[in-house]
């Protein structure tokens, strides 16, 4: 430290301890060489630590060169002209920022060192940073805000505009501050914009206040501007806003036109167009159309449900779709609405899900009244059904024909042709047309569907599933089928039709062959009796060849006098409309010749029953009649002998019939005669058995050997003659009718078993056994007795009379309606030969078995004839060597019969 410093020290002493103020004194360099207690305190070094330090230790680098420049300043110049700031590094690490000042420290006029005063502005410069950083940030912010920003004095006079201004008006601020902003107002908007101003100052507001301001280039601008009324520093000063909405505008414009535009397309749709919130309720519908269709108007929508115009079959369908609306987006349904006047009406709805500017999800609905679709639809469906209906029943075919293909077959066209409708559908027509008609219909078809006209309705061949041949008649129309023409074809089947016209035309070559050779003429005539046909027999017989004769009256070939008579057949069989009687013609050959025909007139009709003409069959009787004249001259002749001849006849008739009388006579006279003589044979007959018993009785004196054997003879021949005679009697009563039978009832059992015991001797006698079968209970039989018993007899005892050995059985069955009795043995039997002998009168079989039996051959008979009065039957079997068994039986109900007989 030298003198001077120390002088200093002494001289500012007071300034020095007492100072407010860093006060210090540094060489140069900077090394410290003394500093008063403020500086130690402020910068927290102690006195030793400070002069060991220089400041170049203690300011920040970037200030060196400044303070070097202080220090050559003072130097140069012996004082530092302007003060300066520092910022100090402390020992704890802190700034202190200082303002400084220095003087130069001189000895002997030589400068050593500096003197330095620094106040501590410490504070100050904190607060300085932190108002430009915070003038900084605002600074930053208003150059980025899009909006402009102005700042004015209460004069209007711009003080300050953001950087935002160029790009909205093309001016740089600097170019407007210190001008007027209502000098780009737009003329139009001024007086406005004025008005607004006021309010600003009275209320020291103003709130969105719109004008255009002009660009740079001259355009206007939209802008819209706001602001408030601020003191600064005192003053008040306007600090606005303004924006640029020219976009904001543009969008809103185009938010305003494409509303509108949906509006306007919303009310002029044909469709009903509706909003329908999530409560089904109707926010907006578009009116024209609603009142056009509906009749109501808007205000009936608005806000109602749209249950109130559904039909209520619809209400839970609808109340689905719109869930569904709300859920996926879309929806899609049919319903019925309800118009004013209570008519519903079928609305297509179709609806989107969208979410307004409240975020609420509502649904656009549109809806198109297709009522008279539907019902057209119906009427169209109940129309093809009809047609459907009527095709399907339709006796003919009816095909749909497009590329060739079927597309349609009726079941009758599946009918006709023996195919299954599956084995048609899209198979190519030509399968079922017959080879010989191919070519012709397949040109046909393909000239047709290029639009030639080619003929409708012909006739072709089809052939069937199973190869016929069918003949059909076709009418073809060009149709449009699912949008392309194709081929309507009807077939109907003619093949019956073609059959008959082919038998019809063969039966009429029949008959015109049969016709030209008959042996008869045959020809017609139209109505006017020129000829039409003539066969080959009628033109030869009249010599003209047939077909000079076509053409010919029939009046020319007649003879006069037959002209008239023809005529007038024909006007009757014309009237009467029934064939003539065979009439004669008498007509002259081209050679003179006279011949004469027979002939028929008939009237010949056409298919439809109307009369064309006539036709006549004829045979040439020249011949006979020629024949019948000749025969005429022998009837006379003739007539004189079968006279003849008749009278022999009857001669020889009225002698038959004399011999006639006769032998009816001679057969009334056998029967009374056979009867009166049988009555006369018994009595002297009787006489002969009679006294021949005394005689054997030996009542008149003793007979010999030989007069017994003689006597016993005489009886037994008596007695057969007397039998023989009994038959006869009965069987002349029988044939004269004097027998009458006695009905009663018969105890059946006792009335056999008295037969049995009259038979009795006769079966033991030959040793033959002899049973009855079907006799257990007792029975009551309604009959004559004697003659039932006489039936009864006959039949046992030529059973016993022709059996010799073995078993007679007496069978009898109680049937329904009648008894039947069996009279069985196992006798000689009855050759077949002689089946139709026995029940003749006196026929006996020539067999010595039965020669041997005595017997009359009347026996049958006579059984026969009393089984007939009883109204039974009888027959027989018979085996020759083992037996006969004879049958008959006796009604139940005679009485009945016999009244029925009656
Ligand atoms: P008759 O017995 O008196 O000869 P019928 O009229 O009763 O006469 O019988 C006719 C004939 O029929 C007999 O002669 C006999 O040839 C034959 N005939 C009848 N009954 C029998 C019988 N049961 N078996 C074999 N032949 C019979």
């Amino acid at each position: 430290m030298t003198y001077s410093l120390e002088l200093a020290r002494e001289k500012f002493k007071d300034l020095f301890e007492l100072s407010l103020d860093l006060i210090y004194v540094h060489d140069f360099r900077g090394k410290f060489l003394d500093a008063n207690e403020i500086t130690l305190e402020k910068l927290g070094y102690n006195r030793e630590e400070i002069n060991n330090l220089s400041f170049n230790d203690l300011i920040s680098k970037d200030q060196l060169t400044v303070a070097f420049k202080a220090l050559t300043e003072i130097r140069d110049f012996g004082k530092q002209i302007t003060p300066r700031e520092y910022r100090l590094k402390k020992k704890n690490g802190d700034f202190i920022y200082i303002e400084t000042y220095g003087i130069p420290l001189k000895e002997d006029g030589k400068i050593f060192g500096i003197f330095g005063i620094a106040r501590d502005i410490t504070e100050r410069m904190i607060a300085e940073q932190k108002l430009k950083e915070s003038e900084e940030k605002y600074r930053r912010l208003v150059n980025n805000i899009t909006d402009i920003i102005i700042e004015e004095d209460l004069n209007s006079k711009i003080l300050y505009l953001s950087p935002k201004i160029f790009e909205i008006l093309g001016y740089q601020p600097q170019e407007l501050i210190g001008s007027k902003l209502y000098k780009y107002i737009h003329p139009k908007d001024f007086p406005m914009a004025v008005e607004r101003a006021k309010e600003l100052v009275n209320t020291g507001k103003i709130e969105a206040l719109r004008y255009r301001l002009r660009h740079k280039d001259g355009h206007y601008v939209e802008t819209s501007a706001k602001g408030t009324i601020y003191k600064i520093n005192g003053k008040n000063r306007y600090i606005g806003v303004i924006r640029d909405i020219t976009e904001q505008i543009k969008a809103t414009q185009k938010l305003k036109e494409s509303e509108e535009k949906y509006r306007l397309i919303s009310e002029n749709a044909n469709d009903l167009i509706a909003v329908i919130n999530q409560k089904s309720k109707f926010e907006y519908i578009n009116e024209k159309i609603h009142i056009k269709i509906l009749g109501f108007s808007k205000d009936d929508f608005i806000g109602k449900s749209t249950s109130e115009f559904i039909h209520p079959d619809d209400i839970n369908n609808t109340i689905k779709s719109f869930k569904k609306g709300f859920e996926y987006g879309e929806l899609i349904d049919l319903v019925r609405f309800k118009d004013k006047n209570g008519i519903y009406h079928w609305l297509e709805v179709r609806g989107n899900r969208f979410t307004d500017q409240d975020g609420e999800m509502k649904i656009l609905m549109i809806a198109r009244d297709i009522t008279e679709k539907k019902e057209a639809a119906q009427k169209l469906k109940e129309s093809e059904e009809k047609y459907r209906a009527v095709v399907e029943q339709a006796n003919d075919g009816i095909v749909i024909i497009q590329n060739d293909l079927f597309k349609y077959v009726n079941p009758s066209f599946c009918k006709m042709t023996g195919y299954r409708h599956e084995e048609l559908i899209d198979n190519s027509y030509k399968i079922l047309v017959h080879p010989e008609a191919i070519n012709e219909v397949a040109d046909r078809h393909t000239r047709r569907m290029v639009g030639e006209d080619i003929v409708k309705t012909y006739d072709t061949l089809l052939i069937s599933k199973n190869g016929k041949r069918i003949d059909v008649s076709v009418n073809v129309s060009v149709i449009i089928y699912n949008g392309k023409p194709a081929n309507l074809t009807i077939f109907h089947n003619i093949t019956e039709r073609k059959k008959m016209e082919g038998k019809l035309k063969e039966s009429e070559e029949k008959y015109r062959s049969i016709l030209e050779n008959i042996e008869e003429g045959y020809f017609e005539l139209d109505l006017k009796g020129n000829f039409t046909f003539v066969n080959e027999y009628h033109s030869n017989f009249l010599g003209i060849p047939k077909d000079k004769l076509i053409g010919y009256n029939y009046a020319d070939l007649v003879d006069q006098k037959y002209k008239k008579m023809l005529f007038k057949i024909f006007t009757q069989v014309y009237r009467e409309e029934v064939p003539s009687a065979t009439f004669d013609v008498e007509v002259t050959r081209y050679d003179g010749v006279k011949l004469i025909y027979e002939g028929t007139c008939n009237l010949k009709l056409d298919s439809n029953g109307k009369k064309i003409g006539f036709y006549s069959l004829t045979r040439d009787i020249t011949e006979r009649k020629k024949m019948e004249a000749l025969r005429e001259k022998f009837t006379e002749q003739l007539k004189i002998e079968v006279g003849m001849k008749t009278k022999e006849l009857q001669e020889i008739i009225s002698q038959q019939k004399l011999y006639l009388e006769q032998i009816i006579k001679a057969s009334q006279f056998k029967t009374e005669f056979m009867g009166s003589m049988s009555h006369e044979l018994r009595t002297p007959l009787n006489a002969i058995i009679g006294f021949t018993d005394l005689l054997l009785e030996s009542s008149y004196g003793p007979v010999n050997e030989d007069q017994f054997d003689f006597l016993k003879d005489i009886k037994s021949s008596g007695e057969h003659l007397l039998y023989m005679i009994d038959q006869i009697l009965n069987i002349s009563r029988i044939e004269a009718g004097e027998l009458n039978l006695r009905f009663q009832e018969i105890n059946l059992k006792s009335h056999i078993a008295q037969i049995k015991s009259s038979i009795q001797p006769m079966y033991e006698k030959k040793k033959l056994e002899f049973e009855i079968i079907g006799l257990d209970t007792d029975k009551s039989i309604y009959a004559d007795p004697i003659r039932l018993k006489e039936i009864f007899y006959n039949l046992l005892t030529n059973a016993i009379k022709f059996t010799n050995k073995g078993k007679i059985t007496l069978k009898i069955l109680d049937k329904e309606d009648q008894w039947e009795f069996q009279v069985i043995d196992t006798g000689i039997g009855i050759m077949k030969k002689n089946f139709d002998l026995i029940f003749k009168e006196f026929k006996r079989v020539e067999s010595p078995e039965v020669i041997a039996v005595l017997g009359s051959g009347l026996g049958l008979p006579i059984t026969r004839k009393l089984v007939y009065m009883h109204g039974g039957t009888i027959s027989f079997t018979s085996e020759i060597g083992k037996g006969s068994t004879f049958i008959f039986t006796i009604p139940r109900n005679i009485e009945q019969k016999n009244q029925e007989l009656e």
